[in-house]
């Protein structure tokens, strides 16, 4: 095999594929593997072993050729003659582009992060794979896992054992999913790392085959998982990183667990095979003192927990069958679990865990609700916590009760286990029972801290009759006596081993195994705790189990908790100050809007069929901020349906169809508005425009209203629409004259003009109430949303007499929410605070203050190319030193502002607008602390 040395690899190159570069030698299995460093970069040239099949490598070529856009896969470079590869010495030779990083097996730690990308890469690979066809895919391949049983003969233990289960139990249900080509091999050499952690390379497609897409998923967990101190837990997040790219079914999950130990015996087995075949070749010897070991590991992992474990990573209840669980015990009436009547218990809280006997509650019964803060069992040898890790969640009820009190069977069930482990730290007496929902779904209870005198195995429990006693602390590990109950959708093999807390970072998974035991109690205040989830599983929560099209601010995500006035406060209570939120426009939580709308919603929420006084109070108040003829109020649920409803207004009105917009506009995430707003429907991932929209160009001075005439005369529209000031088109106030010139020009052809009023308006321009009185102008629909309610969802529509003649054609308006009284209490209590804490004279002089110091900044800092707004309405432009837009100081600027603790955001078709339009609370030091660190943040900046 050495016959090849590095400077014939070196001639190879510079005479086949005209690559004149210094060659060394790389390890291989059977291949030789040259790097060539020449001034075209870096490259490798394989050498095939003489007689490898032309088949196969035909069909490597083909797929490189395939995946040429994927930036995860080295290209094939053609020889000077345009061929794929040549010969050389009787072997096959081709060069391939090189991969800059490290192997997956020479990183020293691999973080979820880095798992994560693993996945994602075999993800993206297998799915640019999807449609690529070659004869010799479906010929028998050496590692394809569906021939695994042929490697039986080579092996014995644990192996053995795992092939034969697959040969019996997998390989049916395996061959009834779909089939596709897959990269086959992500082994610990094949996978390449950047310097950032992130996964970059997949490379040797030498055991490319057509095999169920979920074999290759699996070849890479059992690679990866060879590396890990808790495989079975660290894997999941490689898995999930897989499925955000190429969503897995959960009968592909349900096999994973199988899979990934039947390619864990295939490497052992093999490893027999070609050692007898090979017996010098060293690389054979690589990986084969770790696959062994985690073999051995995972034969004491439940498989049931590990297909459960991988349903929730992905973000499927974790057991299939607990909603039916569940579903059976809401509708039965369950007995009692012992004689005192647990209704008038009282609920205790503890942070710490159960009393012991010296500490036993002073009032029995009692029910103990509690989340651990301390190991309740030590773990034995087989850890499964990962490092700092404690179980500290509680995955049942304590039920604190007299030593010697019976515990009743709540439902008919038989003993599926009873054991008595007085230890400190177990359950003494303990029984599991077996039950079943009228449908025949099985699901267990266990009763817990019990006496030793316990019912044998299979015996028949009647709902009603004596499972056990309380036992005292003599028999109970010292603890105070109570029952520990717990109920289970599924038992994990383990009888009365069962696991009776769990890691809070597996929350969801031991929730779905253990359903709330209220469940059998049924006690009106609850009986779980409600532990705050860990900021990482929000975050991999939200992954997986919300769209990923809803975005998060800031490149570390900000988990807050709590707002008051104009800040906002993390969960360790760090404060800062919020200069986005419209929404919450007279402070965060304010007292006097919360108080109104808790005390509306203590006494009454319905809809507007009944005759209630706060919706007419309401409209009254609102209508009584507007000029003369906007007098009829919509009451809706947010900015997107005002803007629906304006829409169908006016097309009511006038019979046409089309709309005028604004260049760059947003309007709304109805589809009637992703229609009419440029923002969407020409920005990723919209589909155009559509025929009846019109978009006029964002003016720079009010001749530009030439353009809403010119359109106006060709499209006869029913509404020219347009925000008062443009914000997501990047914080503009318009030209003077602008407004009441396309007005003009809109009317003129017969469209009623609306005034999206959902950012601007209540008071935030400062020198007027409405943005669209800064234009001279009064509309005919104005459309309400964001501020209104200070965060409570509420919209709202005004319109004209005659406007709203015009949609009286027969068809009721109904609108579930829309005008309900706790959204009327809270836009009520609105307009009070704005009126009373005088806000719009605030937010005129405070902004006035903000403008003015921006301008001084904006002489300072080059990168500020225009400052611009009115009241508490600002942007602020970010230009290089060609006038282009500074995308990336913006969003620089914004992250250093974060870490400097006042939170901005960006706007404006390039996102170099720094948006500024804080609660319109925001006060003159808050102003100085905003200015002070965003010099500091241009300053900072270096392109
Ligand atoms: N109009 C404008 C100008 C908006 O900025 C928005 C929301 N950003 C909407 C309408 C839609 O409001 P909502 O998200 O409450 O539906």
């Amino acid at each position: 095999m050495s016959a090849v040395a590095a400077a014939d690899a070196a001639r190879i190159a510079r005479e086949r594929f005209g690559i004149d570069a210094r060659a060394t030698a790389l390890p291989g299995e059977l291949d030789l593997n040259f790097a060539l460093d020449g001034p075209g970069g870096r490259h490798v040239l394989k050498l095939y072993a003489p007689g490898t099949e032309e088949r196969s490598l035909d069909l490597q070529d083909a797929a490189l050729e395939h995946l040429a856009g994927l930036a995860v896969v080295p290209r094939l470079v053609r020889t000077v003659d345009g061929a794929a590869r040549t010969e050389a010495d009787n072997r096959p030779v081709r060069v391939l582009t090189w991969l800059t990083g490290t192997p997956w097996a020479h990183e020293k730690a691999h973080t979820p992060a880095t798992l994560a990308s693993l996945g994602r890469t075999v993800a993206l690979v297998d799915r640019a794979l999807a449609g690529f066809e070659h004869s010799a895919l479906t010929g028998r391949r050496r590692w394809n896992m569906t021939a695994a049983g042929d490697l039986l003969a080579d092996a014995d233990g644990d192996a053995a054992a795992v092939l034969d289960r697959f040969t019996a139990d997998v390989l049916p249900r395996l061959r009834a999913l779909p089939q596709q080509a897959i990269h086959n091999d992500a082994n610990e050499h094949n996978v390449l790392v950047s310097a950032g952690g992130e996964v970059c390379g997949l490379i040797d497609f030498g055991d490319l085959c057509q095999a169920p897409r979920v074999c290759g998923l699996a070849v890479a967990c059992a690679y990866a998982m060879a590396l890990l101190p808790v495989p079975e837990r660290q894997v999941l997040p490689l898995v999930a990183g897989y499925h955000a790219v190429a969503p897995l079914a959960p009968e592909e999950l349900a096999l994973l667990p199988d899979l990934i130990r039947t390619r864990l015996a295939m490497s052992v087995a093999m490893a027999v095979r070609q050692r007898r075949e090979q017996p010098d070749n060293a690389y054979l010897l690589i990986s084969q003192q770790s696959v062994p070991a985690l073999l051995r590991r995972l034969g004491r992992v439940p498989r049931e927990l590990e297909g459960l474990r991988l349903r929730a990573a992905c973000g499927y209840e974790a057991v299939p069958h607990a909603r039916a669980v569940r579903g059976f015990l809401q509708t039965t009436q369950a007995g009692p679990v012992c004689n005192p009547p647990l209704h008038e218990a009282p609920l205790l809280d503890w942070s710490a865990g159960a009393p012991g006997a010296d500490q036993m509650p002073a009032t029995l019964p009692a029910i103990g609700r509690y989340l651990e803060d301390r190991l309740l069992y030590d773990s034995d040898a087989f850890v499964t916590e990962l490092p700092g890790e404690r179980r500290t969640l509680h995955l049942g009820v304590d039920v604190f009760l007299d030593a010697g009190e019976p515990i009743l069977a709540p439902l008919d069930g038989v003993v599926r286990d009873s054991a008595h482990r007085p230890a400190r730290r177990d359950f003494g007496g303990v029984v599991l029972l077996d039950h079943e929902t009228a449908a025949g779904v099985p699901f267990h209870t266990l009763y817990g801290h019990l006496t030793a005198e316990l019912p044998a195995r299979g015996t028949r429990i009647a709902r009603g009759s004596v499972i056990g006693h309380v036992g005292g602390p003599e028999e109970n590990g010292g603890w105070a006596p109570h029952l520990h109950l717990q109920l289970l959708s599924t038992h994990l093999g383990a009888g009365c081993g069962v696991d009776g807390v769990g890691t809070l970072a597996e929350r969801d998974l031991w929730e779905s195994v253990n359903p709330d035991p209220n469940l059998l109690l049924g006690l009106p205040g609850g009986v779980r705790a409600k532990p705050p989830r860990a900021t990482a599983d929000v975050l991999t929560a939200r992954r997986s189990l919300l769209s990923r099209t809803l975005s998060i601010s800031y490149a570390e995500p900000l988990r807050i908790v709590r707002g008051a006035g104009a800040h906002l406060y993390d969960e360790h209570g760090t404060a800062y100050l919020d200069l986005v939120n419209n929404v919450c426009h007279v402070g965060h939580a304010h007292p006097r809007v919360v108080r109104a709308a808790a005390d509306q919603m203590a006494r009454l929420n319905t809809n507007t069929r009944y005759l209630h006084d706060l919706i007419v109070t309401y409209a009254r108040r609102l209508t009584a901020t507007l000029p003369d003829p906007l007098s009829v109020v919509f009451l809706v649920n947010s900015g997107s349906e005002a803007n629906d409803l304006a829409l169908r207004l006016a097309r009511a009105h006038t019979g046409a169809r089309d709309v005028l917009v604004l260049d760059h506009a947003y309007h709304g995430n109805l589809a009637s508005l992703i229609e009419i707003s440029p923002y969407k429907f020409a920005g990723p991932g919209g589909s155009g425009r559509p025929e009846h929209v019109h978009v006029c160009a964002l003016p720079r001075v009010a001749a530009d209203a030439a353009d809403v005439r010119r359109l106006a005369e060709d499209s006869a529209p029913a509404a020219f629409i347009a925000e008062s000031l443009p914000s997501v088109a990047g914080q503009f106030v318009l030209p003077p004259g602008y407004l009441e010139a396309a007005y003009t020009h809109a009317r003129a052809a017969g469209a009623v003009c609306i005034a999206d009023e959902v950012q601007v308006g209540f008071g935030r321009v400062g020198s007027a109430f409405w943005g669209f009185e800064l234009g001279g102008v009064v509309p005919d629909i104005v459309t309400l949303g964001k501020p209104i309610g200070n965060g409570h969802p509420i919209g709202a529509v005004v319109t004209t007499p005659a406007i709203a003649r015009s949609f009286e054609n027969g068809m009721e308006y109904f609108n579930t929410f829309g005008g309900n009284p706790v959204s009327c209490a809270a836009a009520l209590a609105v307009l009070d605070v704005i009126a009373d804490e005088r806000l719009q004279a605030n937010a005129a002089r405070v902004g006035a203050r903000m403008l003015d110091g921006l301008r001084g900044l904006a002489r300072r800092h080059q990168l500020i190319g225009d400052v611009r707004g009115a009241g508490l309405f600002i942007g602020v432009e970010l230009t290089d030193q060609g006038g282009d837009p500074a995308t990336a100081a913006a969003a620089a600027v914004i992250e250093r502002a974060r870490r400097d603790r006042v939170l901005l955001s960006t706007d404006g078709p390039h996102r170099n607008v720094l948006k500024i339009k804080p609660p319109m609370v925001v006060g003159d030091a808050d102003a100085e602390r905003f200015l002070e660190v965003l010099d500091a943040a241009l300053g900072h900046y270096r392109p």
